[in-house]
């Protein structure tokens, strides 16, 4: 069983489309929503994990862009100014399975 609506995370009030972060496609759901044997994925990569863990996933990689973002901003203010200076990551390296 498949459904295709989208499968999508809140954050700040705003839906997120879960992502393959192989692929960039919309992940599908087998199963039945929020119990034990969802499985989110895509078919095409293989890309397959209970709903629990692409969800854990997800925020995982919300929590970094969101870090990254602000990293981003702090180099920004920083390369501006005489006085302060910015040591640290501002682009994505690592991989996530899910992402949005
Ligand atoms: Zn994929």
């Amino acid at each position: 069983m498949s459904d295709d609506s989208d499968i999508a995370v809140s954050v700040d009030g705003t839906a997120h489309t879960i992502l393959c972060g192989h692929c960039k496609a919309k992940v599908s759901l087998q199963g039945e929503i929020d119990t034990d044997t969802a499985m989110v994925g895509c078919a095409d990569c293989d890309n397959w994990a209970d709903q629990k863990k692409a969800f854990q996933i997800v925020g995982e990689y919300i929590t970094s862009e969101m870090q990254l973002a602000l990293n981003r901003v702090m180099k920004d203010t920083a390369r501006k100014s005489k006085a302060l200076s910015f040591e640290g990551q501002t682009t994505q390296n690592k991989r996530y399975r899910f992402i949005v």
